[in-house]
């Protein structure tokens, strides 16, 4: 199913000067100025930054606080919109050297949707990568502006090889679903330094390493089970190539940069078209007649976004990114970012949870826990702020997947008291060295 664009014009846009982790963008325009589509409105001020560009052709009306769906008030553009096409002029950069695609990712305002900046991941200060992973196993073929499997397997290749030259990586990889048939199809075959290529199966004890080997190759896809999480960087890169990342610490220190399809496409579009990051696609659920997929302009408020839709019943509540790991809003005026990945519509009825009752302890939360956590025990510890406890029964490697919280039969908000105790432990060893951690699953001892 192809991804359909938000053919509507908003009335106000609202783009935020900070859709990444890191500096907020210094505003560049002010009330009164006059913007084209892709015109750079918002320049970064250090290097843990990226740029922000408007998405839309009309006048500032104003450089303000405004809602941000992470919940807080952000420093904001707010542009208002006319029917005007007019880009400034995109420049492609085909022949950049290892720097300059550095400098462009920053420059066209390219972030992971995690909220890295995503040339800070590729060269990280003081670190070195020689791995890339495309992780692509959340979103199907579509998830990125692509008319068919084939053209997304052949432009996630492309980029794919533009990461690992910005990284000056050896190795670089795509990981899929496999249950994601199309894109298997669309991959198997593309030809990749002469050979054809045969998307790998990580199944048992078979990382990365092993197919590169058994490929003869530096670059190969893979599938495996979908992971979700709120938090799974270091979950994805032990499952898929085996090196251990501390607690406290990310892929980066062991060597590897984790992007998603979005962030290559948008490479991607700004070396081979010169477009900066403007627009995104988002998922959008819960509602009828709206596509599943939907390319919309950063900036778009939620609200315009529903209205497209035909939503049955009253709106109990809205969701940016995921009813289980996602944040609810207060107003339907947030916009979507670079860090929008859905918008998740919610009836009142939907919305209504009974209230919890004692733990029986069932153990189903403990089944289901992908990192070997036990959330009963680490539900109860939170509960009465034992957090030495629950740091020391590795509460950090919880991934926020939520599945725990789904199972529970009892409706404890375990998620949610985890959540309350991994912030409490980040306040209070916030100068702490990485922790060891013996946590079979996940391990956190670095290295392969
Ligand atoms: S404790 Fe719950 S939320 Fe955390 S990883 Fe385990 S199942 Fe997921
Ligand atoms: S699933 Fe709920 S009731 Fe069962 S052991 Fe876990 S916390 Fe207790």
């Amino acid at each position: 199913m192809e991804s359909k664009r938000l053919k509507k014009i908003p009335e106000k846009m609202t783009i935020p000067l900070k859709q990444h982790e890191g500096t907020i963008c210094e505003p560049i325009v002010k009330k009164g100025d006059q913007v084209l589509i892709g015109q750079k409105i918002g320049q970064s001020t250090s290097y843990y930054s990226s740029d922000v560009h408007s998405s839309v052709c009309g006048e500032v009306l104003a450089v303000e606080e405004a809602p941000h769906p992470n919940g807080n008030k952000v420093l904001s553009v707010i542009i208002q919109p006319t029917d005007s096409m007019e880009t400034v002029e995109f420049v492609p950069k085909e022949n950049a050297s290892q720097s300059e695609l550095i400098a462009l990712m920053q420059e066209a305002g390219i972030v992971e949707h995690y909220g890295a900046p995503t040339h800070t991941v590729l060269k990280p200060e003081g670190k070195k990568i020689d791995l890339v992973l495309i992780n692509s196993t959340a979103s199907e073929w579509i998830g990125g502006k692509y008319k068919t499997p084939n053209e997304y397997a052949s432009q996630m290749m492309d980029a794919l090889k533009l990461l690992m030259k910005a990284a000056e990586a050896s190795k670089g990889a795509i990981i899929i679903r496999q249950d994601d048939k199309e894109s298997i199809e669309a991959f198997e075959g593309v030809d990749v330094n002469g050979k054809t290529l045969k998307v790998a199966p990580l199944v048992g004890k078979r990382r990365l390493g092993h197919y590169f080997e058994d490929q003869d190759s530096n670059i190969i896809v893979a599938s495996q089970e979908r992971i979700y999480g709120k938090k799974i960087l270091n979950f994805f890169t032990y499952n898929v190539t085996g090196r251990k990342v501390r607690i406290g610490c990310d892929p980066t220190d062991v060597g590897v940069a984790v992007c998603g399809v979005k962030s290559a496409k948008a490479l991607y579009d700004a070396v081979y078209e010169g477009k900066p990051y403007y627009e995104t696609v988002i998922n959008v659920e819960g509602m009828v007649g709206c596509p599943e997929y939907m390319l919309v302009r950063i900036g778009t408020p939620f609200k315009d976004i529903i209205e497209t839709c035909d939503f049955k019943g009253e709106i109990g509540k809205i969701v940016a990114n995921g009813v289980i790991t996602g944040v609810a809003q207060y107003t339907d005026e947030v916009p979507v970012t670079k860090g929008t990945t859905r918008i998740t519509l919610l009836t009142k009825e939907e919305v209504l949870r009974d209230q919890p009752v004692a733990c029986i302890h069932c153990a189903r939360c403990v089944d289901v826990c992908p990192v070997s956590l036990v959330p009963s025990r680490l539900n109860v510890m939170a509960d009465q702020g034992r957090f030495d406890e629950c740091r020391q029964m590795h509460i950090g490697n919880c991934i926020e997947c939520g599945r725990c919280a789904v199972v529970c039969p009892s409706r404890i908000h375990i998620l949610q008291l985890i959540r309350y105790a991994k912030n409490a432990i980040e306040k209070a060893y916030a100068d702490a060295a990485p922790k060891e951690s013996s946590n079979l699953k996940l391990g956190c001892c670095g290295g392969e």
